[in-house]
This record gives C-alpha cells, structure tokens and sequence, in this order.
C-alpha cells in the first residue's frame, strides 16, 4: 500500500454512526411502497474540503443546511449514481455490480472538474448504509432498495470556477415491484438530449433538467418517453428517455456505441449484451440510424425494442412514431430474447442464478 492509499483505509475505517432514535419502518406498508416519497432511516454523508475527504458518518435521514450561494445551485457541479440492493427470501442480500457504480461517478465528476471519490470509501459508505437498514429492504419478488449516492460542489461560492468543497452524499428508498408497462414513444427529431464533446456521457443533474421539457411536450401528445436522436442530423439514435436502447433486428442484438460520449454507457446495457452474446445472438455496437430501424419496423424484421437501465431493467417499448407515422412493434409475449435476458438479470440479482460473470457483490 502506498501512502495515499494508506491514508484514505484510515478514513474510512473511521466512518462515524449516529443511530436514528425510533425507526419510520413500522409506518411503512411493504405492499404500497410509493417510489422516491419513503426513505430509509439513515444516510451516508463525507465532505471534500482542502482536498482531501473528512467527516464521514453515517446519520438519522434528514435534511441539510446549505448556504444559498452554494455553487451546485448556481453552476450545476453535481453527479450522481442509481443502483439497488436486494434481499432473497433466506434474507441474503446483494448488491449488482457496484463497483462499475463507483468507477462511473468518478468519470462523471471528472468531466465536471469535481473530485474523485476512491472506489474504497464509496464501496465501504454503501455498504455500511445499506447494512444498517437493511430491514428496509423488501424482500418481495421484483422490490428492492434504491440507492442513490450524489456528489455536488457545496462550496459558498458566486464566482464561476470548479468548487474547492463538495458533499458526497448517499440515501436510501424502498421500492416496490413495479411492472412497467410498455410504453410508446416519438423519435425526437427537434430538442437533444446530448452532443458530441458535451456531458451526455455523464450522470449529470443538469442533463435531466435539459430533457425535462421535450419530455414534457412529447407527454402532451401521449408519448411516456422520447428516442433521443444526435443532435447533429437527428438521424442516428442514442438512447430512451434515461434508458439505453436496444433493437432486435432479424437475429441481431443492435445498440447504440457509448464511445461518442452522447450515449452513458449503462451498466445494464452492458450486462444485457453479455447475456444476450451468451444466447447464441449476434450483438453489434454501432450508430444505429433511424432509417433502418424504421425500415426493420416496416417489413417485419424489428422484432423488439426495449429499455434498459437500473429502475426497470428492461422496459419494453410497444410503438415508435416518427414524423408523425405510429409503427406498432410485436406483442409483448412474443419477444422472446427480452424477455428471457430479463428473468436471467433477475435470478441473478437474487442469487438464485450462478453468478458466472462476479456480478454480485454480497453484504
Ligand atoms: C443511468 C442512465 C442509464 C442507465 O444506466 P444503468 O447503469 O443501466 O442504470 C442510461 N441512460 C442515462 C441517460 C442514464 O442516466
């Protein structure tokens, strides 16, 4: 071990615990869990000043006093992560891939000058959070607990520069097993979501607020979600909504390449390809333009088309509509590799699958 590495083992065998005095679990209905509304009784909270981390604890979930000039609000420095812990019914539970979770909120925070986070303290902080509540974690079929760690300049600060201060913090929520629908969606061929040299690539706050309003205007004509299209010619697609996006074409698994940076390389996109490779199916990862996915939908070769990401793993999609013209996609029942890869992620996350690939990360 060198000495950085030594220094910051120090800090994190010293997180701080301050237990929540009585629990909220009791008023939680495990069969009517509302998303992002119930959190868990305790958070994770470090703060970066000097350059270095300190301070980390673990505390009752409350709110934070910040200074109205706190440089996030102003200038947008704050990245942050999504990922879940599950419980199986021997009370097991896991973690899915939470390293890469690690790995990408340092590629986030770099694009935005903000610090890095050593892998060591991120892992131990959720691990230690997740550990302490871990009977908020439903331990029904498709539930699970939401984690959400976030990085954000709290520096007082009105001039324009990257912080010198920052908090990383980390809460958790239940979540109940949600069926997503299948939802239609427009190929938008107006606003974009990213462009080359920009911050697509990163879990940026600001990237969501930007797509708030296509998303808002694409809702008012009855589309849940919207195909992002480059930002240059709106004929090459890029993800879903905040989903990455895959095309089962003939006998071809297509998604867009994440090396352009206007696509985040999902940590389910990358665990769908690898199980669908392991099917026997062809996968390329290339630009995939609208033209041939519109022509696919039209001779019958788009066999399916579906989300992928944290929140609802895969999320079919039942018509695309572009320029005005609504392509109705195969019945759900029918889409066979989607939702096989599906059900296999699934016995993955709770350790009912051979964990091949050392996915799963136990507490
Ligand atoms: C988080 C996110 C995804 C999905 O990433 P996962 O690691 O699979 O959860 C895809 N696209 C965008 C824009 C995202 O923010």
């Amino acid at each position: 071990m060198d000495k950085g590495e030594e220094k910051i083992m120090d800090i994190v065998s010293n997180i701080k615990i301050e237990k929540s005095e009585g629990s909220k679990l009791p008023f939680l209905d495990f069969d009517n869990i509302q998303f992002g509304k119930e959190f868990s009784d305790h958070m994770f909270i470090a703060d970066y000043k000097g350059g270095e981390w300190q301070n980390l604890k673990i505390v009752p979930y409350a709110p934070i006093t910040l200074s109205p000039a706190c440089a996030a609000i102003h200038y947008g420095q704050s990245v942050f992560e999504g990922m879940k812990a599950y419980k199986n019914e021997s009370g097991e539970i896991f973690l899915f891939r939470p390293e890469e979770n690690a790995k990408r909120i340092n590629k986030s925070a770099a694009r935005l000058c903000m610090p890095q986070i050593p892998e060591e303290l991120f892992m131990e902080a959720v691990k230690q959070l997740v550990e302490i509540d871990s009977d908020w974690i439903p331990a029904i079929e498709g539930s699970s607990l939401y984690i959400r760690p976030y990085l954000f300049a709290s520096e007082e600060l009105l001039g324009v520069r990257p912080a010198d201060e920052y908090k990383f913090i980390i809460f958790t929520a239940p979540v109940g097993g949600y069926y997503s629908e299948p939802v239609h969606v427009k190929i938008e061929t107006e606003y974009s979501r990213a462009c080359e040299g920009g911050v697509g690539f990163a879990k940026a706050a600001g990237n969501y607020a930007a797509a708030l309003y296509p998303a808002k205007l694409g809702q008012e004509q009855g589309f849940r979600q919207l195909i992002w299209t480059d930002a240059k010619e709106h004929k090459y697609i890029e993800e879903a909504g905040t989903m990455n996006i895959m095309f089962h074409i003939g006998d071809t698994l297509i998604t867009p390449n994440t090396d352009l940076e206007t696509t985040l390389a999902g940590i389910t996109r990358d665990s769908v390809l690898v199980l669908a490779k392991e099917l026997g199916v062809k996968v390329e990862e290339r630009r995939v333009s609208v033209d041939e996915v519109i022509e696919a939908a039209k001779n019958g070769a788009l066999k399916d088309v579906f989300g992928t990401g944290t929140a609802a793993t895969i999320a079919q999609i039942s018509s695309i509509t572009y320029n005005g013209v609504k392509y109705d996609l195969p019945a759900i029942e029918s889409r066979t590799l989607s939702n096989e890869i599906a059900k296999e992620l699934q016995d993955i996350k709770r350790g009912r699958a051979e964990d091949t690939h050392n996915w799963i990360y136990r507490i």
